[in-house]
């Protein structure tokens, strides 16, 4: 019998309506384990190089992991996997929330979605039973509303569902799936994948808990996060994600005026402490977790009046709808977040694109005949919802161009717009600057699916300064030589890439980093494998698990070196090169000689071709993955 997982994959062929069970055996998921390792297992065999990510071949997988609904903090994160619309290369985005949890009891480790509905439909998942049904009515609804409906129609309150919203069916490349009406896989466009399948919605309810292998163990590492949770990462808790905003402007790495520089002067006014204690009305978790780092928020007049059933900004959300945007103020940043959730959109790939649309109409790259009449100027909320709105429905011409991401918008307009991009892979970057930490900066151009800041631990936390707990949690990595800020040595590329597979090993576990990331205090690596212990039985080690995750690296980086995406695409854009002129990160770069010497040293540290940026052969075969075919681009 399986200890903490069913053994059970669904796969579900939208096209002829067919559902199918898949069990495999228990040496697949000890080697793949969950997340997008699980999911790439399937695109790997079965999306030929150079599939339409919005046509039928592409397949779209939702994995959860080995430990997903075991009842210890920062467990129920779903990850959705497709070749992704936006970046051309392997989609992978995770998100958290009661769904990913209440998946598992329905009876499910995965669900394979192949194929595309002739008409919009949703799947229903209960106590091990699947079906499809007919989602005409919901087609053009919000996601909230969607799971509402759901909800009503299936007469129980307590149904987790996760669904696209206008934005996913109108196939903008950076489309959300949304879960709690709230919780996003933001990243990679998987809304559009879902929305050219005509999939609406995925309902879960069930009661198949999976049997823990120590039970007793899995609750007394539960009673000690939370225990630990406030003299820890108390913090995060009360003022979630959006508590480091005023930090990063402090320090001048806040990215501002479409990252032109790394200082915003209304910072204080959309930072988490002002949203405290001015628009905040709750805070909120996901299955579990003691953290409740999720914010609620409200507003009930004023121009800007907020929905609150769509959460409240993280960080990001902040930062690209107001720094990046030049908008300090909070309420319109709070109305942003909502329609995205509304909607169904990547809060970060939105605003960064509407950042770029901002400096593009002021260079005069774009017109008013591009933007439909719309003064499209840093620091006008009004445009600034107005292009979200727009560009979700993809309505008239603004917003058919910003609904393709920044990049392809950019590659149709010319006129000196590509100089304004901030993109890695045709995603755009997140809010951290890679001037100022830079091993984040390789990690945002080697990352298989573009910039992300959730793939790696940041420079601040490997400085001969960190905290004793920091540096000893890192030590357990093998990384014992913390370094300068500034510098981006061998010693700092080793820190990237041996904190990128613990990460990636989060990921594939379906972790919540805030939760498990060495930095975050909480629990760190001398938990994780105790904790995979105890709800599989498996005497796995600390080892075995970042070989995990560096499965799942080379995997998605297989996938891409399928599709001649490799080295020539690991490169920032010139603006992430920007040396920053003004604040206290005045003079800070990472010049493009310096990412270049440090891609040669990571490449060779990961086993990868040095001149390709591929996984080489020997690599693959070393992790279990020789079975990986390649493409003609390949050359492992
Ligand atoms: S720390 Fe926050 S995001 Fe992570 S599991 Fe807990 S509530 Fe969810």
């Amino acid at each position: 019998m399986p200890y903490g997982y069913h053994g059970r994959i669904l796969h579900v062929n939208l096209t002829d309506g067919t559902i199918e069970v898949e069990q495999p055996d228990e040496s697949f998921y000890r080697t793949y384990m969950g997340g997008s390792a699980l999911g790439l297992w399937y695109l790997l065999r079965e999306v030929p190089p150079g599939t339409d990510p919005l046509g039928p071949q592409n397949l779209l997988v939702f994995s959860l992991s080995v430990v997903t609904g075991a009842p210890v903090h920062g467990q129920s994160r779903a990850t959705a996997n497709a070749r992704s619309p936006l970046t051309g290369g392997a989609g992978d985005s995770q998100a958290g929330g009661f769904w990913p949890a209440e998946c598992k009891f329905a009876g499910f480790d995965a669900i394979v979605i192949r194929g595309q509905a002739p008409k919009p439909v949703y799947l229903w998942l209960h106590d091990g039973q699947a079906e499809l049904r007919d989602a005409t009515h919901l087609w053009g609804r919000d996601t909230g509303e969607t799971m509402k409906a759901i909800r009503h129609e299936l007469g129980d309150r307590r149904i987790e569902v996760t669904a696209i919203g206008p934005a996913g069916e109108h196939l903008v490349r950076f489309a959300a799936i949304m879960n709690m009406a709230n919780r996003a896989h933001g990243r990679t466009g998987m809304g559009a994948v879902m929305g050219a399948k005509k999939l609406k919605a995925i309902a879960v309810r069930g009661r198949q808990r999976p049997t823990l292998y120590d039970r007793d163990r899995v609750l007394e590492l539960a009673r000690w996060g939370r225990d630990h949770v406030d003299k820890t990462i108390g913090a995060l808790a009360k003022y979630g994600t959006s508590v480091v905003l005023k930090a990063q402007n402090y320090v001048g790495g806040l990215p501002t005026r479409n990252y032109a520089t790394g200082v915003f002067e209304h910072a204080k006014a959309i930072s988490g402490q002002t949203m405290y204690h001015t628009i905040l009305v709750g805070r909120d978790t996901c299955y579990a977790c003691a953290t409740k780092c999720k914010r609620v928020v409200e507003v009930t007049d004023g121009p800007y009046r907020v929905d609150r059933t769509y959460g409240g900004p993280e960080y990001e959300t902040l930062a690209t709808f107001g720094a990046y945007c030049c908008v300090g103020d909070l309420e319109a940043i709070a109305k942003a977040n909502e329609l995205c959730n509304r909607y169904g959109l990547d809060t970060i790939s939105a605003g960064a694109t509407i950042a770029w649309a901002m400096e593009a109409f002021e260079a005069g790259a774009l017109t008013l005949a591009d933007t439909d009449g719309l003064e499209l100027r840093f620091g006008n909320a009004d445009a600034m919802l107005a292009a979200l709105e727009a560009l979700a429905h993809r309505r008239g011409t603004l917003g058919n161009l910003l609904a393709e991401g920044s990049e392809r918008a950019a590659r149709a307009v010319g006129r000196g717009s590509e100089e304004f991009l901030i993109t890695v892979k045709g995603q755009e970057a997140p809010a951290h600057m890679p001037q100022i930490k830079r091993s984040l900066g390789l990690i945002y151009a080697v990352n298989p699916f573009g910039a992300d800041h959730q793939s790696s631990e940041h420079d601040t936390s490997y400085q001969p300064g960190s905290s004793k707990r920091e540096l000893e949690r890192l030590a357990m990595l093998g990384l014992t030589s913390p370094q300068d800020l500034d510098t981006l040595n061998r010693e700092k590329v080793e820190f990237a890439l041996k904190t990128q597979y613990f990460y990636s090993a989060l990921d594939t576990l379906g972790l919540c980093q805030f939760d498990w990331g060495p930095a975050w205090q909480l629990y760190g690596p001398e938990h994780l494998a105790d904790f995979v212990h105890a709800v599989t039985g498996w005497d796995v080690t600390l080892d075995e698990l970042m070989t995990v995750g560096a499965r799942r690296l080379n995997m998605l980086r297989a996938f891409n070196a399928r599709e001649g995406i490799g080295r020539d695409a690991d490169k920032l854009t010139k603006r992430l090169h920007k040396q920053l002129t003004e604040g206290p990160s005045e003079g800070l770069q990472i010049t493009p000689e310096e990412l270049e010497r440090a891609k040669d040293i990571y490449y060779e540290l990961a086993g990868w071709d040095v001149g390709t940026g591929y996984p080489t052969p020997e690599t693959l075969a070393r992790l279990g993955l020789a079975w990986i075919e390649q493409g003609s681009n390949g050359s492992a």
